[in-house]
């Protein structure tokens, strides 16, 4: 029989991204439009374990839509990956009589619910949210866009320092795994070479490419680097291996960190997140439970969450072409 759900919850958790805010505003308002409650669950798990709990109307979330960050606050704990942790968790949602969940977050926070549903039985949903795009099941996870605005505005006024000194930069964007955001930026900020983890270019090829683009008649250069590459140990590496052999350059690092994490969420995100909460409430409300939502084709899918969890999210290898191409 299908259980009726009648209030449900809503948290952050793992690392933040923008669009974290549209996305609690839309399963408020959802909740809202659907006469459900809603509560909103602080610090990710470990506030589910404390029950630190919020109701949450229509009207508490005005005004976040273009908040970076998490209203809600996030957290990593390391008491919900055990048994005893999500007991407690589990009483404190029965206490407030939470009976499913909306969470927010990257892959591990997808495993945490997965597990906590098994264990009790308990209906969740998952909105994908971290920066990376290294999650299967949908095109875009919330936040991606923005940080791609925001690296390549970046990149465009380092360009400026490097072609006024002929100068050759690494610079080191976010993607331990995967390196979407280092390919999009890379061809929309017009970088020279890209290294991901996903290729392995090697030392020797990375010399003769920038040696290639010297002799085109460029007089500075753009290397975008996500941090999972493993040509070298890390940027600095880089660095002194190509001053050893190239000094043509002179060359220059700059590892971009968590400001790429933060800012007002774009246009995209804020649309996505608005669309990725009406389709997990209303994916709860008619009995459907351990999936997360995603963007595939335009259309609002759900994954199962042990697919979106297992699967590889894949780097386009056109736009590497195409990379190789403006490069000429
Ligand atoms: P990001 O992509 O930003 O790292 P994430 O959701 O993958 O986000 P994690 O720190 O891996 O971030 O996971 C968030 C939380 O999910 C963990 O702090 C933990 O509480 C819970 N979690 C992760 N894996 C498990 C697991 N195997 N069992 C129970 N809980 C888990």
């Amino acid at each position: 029989m299908l259980q009726t759900i009648k209030k449900i919850g809503v948290l952050t958790s793992g690392g933040d991204a923008p669009g974290m805010n549209a996305a609690i505003r839309s399963v408020v308002r959802t909740c809202a439009f659907h006469n459900k409650k809603c509560y909103g669950i602080y610090r990710g798990y470990e506030g589910m374990i404390d029950g630190d709990f919020i109701e949450m109307d229509a009207r508490s979330v005005k005004g976040i839509i273009n908040k970076g960050g998490t209203v809600l606050k996030s957290a990593r704990s390391k008491a919900f990956r055990t048994v005893e942790g999500r007991k407690k968790a589990y009483e404190q949602l029965r206490k407030a009589g939470i009976d499913a969940f909306v969470v927010i977050g990257g892959d591990g926070s997808f495993t945490g619910a997965m597990v906590f549903n098994k264990e009790f039985n308990f209906p969740v949903m998952g909105i994908p949210g971290t920066i990376d795009n290294d999650i299967f099941g949908t095109t875009h996870t919330l936040g991606y866009d923005t940080a791609l605005n925001t690296v390549v505005e970046v990149v465009d006024k380092i360009r400026d320092t490097a072609s006024s000194h002929n100068r050759l930069f690494f610079i080191e964007v976010m993607g331990r795994d995967v390196g979407h955001i280092a390919v999009n930026v890379g061809v929309g900020a017009g970088a020279e070479e890209i290294l991901i983890p996903e290729e392995d270019l090697g030392l020797d090829r990375l010399l003769e490419s920038l040696r290639r683009s010297k002799a085109s008649g460029k007089s500075s250069s753009i290397v975008i680097v996500a941090e999972g590459d493993k040509i070298g140990k890390n940027v600095f590496e880089l660095k002194d291996y190509v001053d050893e052999n190239m000094s043509e350059y002179e060359v220059r690092v700059s590892v971009l960190g968590h400001m790429q994490r933060g800012g007002s969420p774009s246009c995209f995100d804020r649309v996505l997140a608005s669309r990725m909460g009406v389709k997990a409430v209303e994916s709860l409300i008619t009995g459907k439970s351990n999936y997360m939502v995603g963007l595939k084709n335009d259309i609002m899918e759900l994954t199962p969450f042990d697919q979106a969890v297992k699967g590889k999210s894949k780097i386009n290898k056109e736009l590497l072409r195409v990379s190789d191409i403006m490069s000429i």
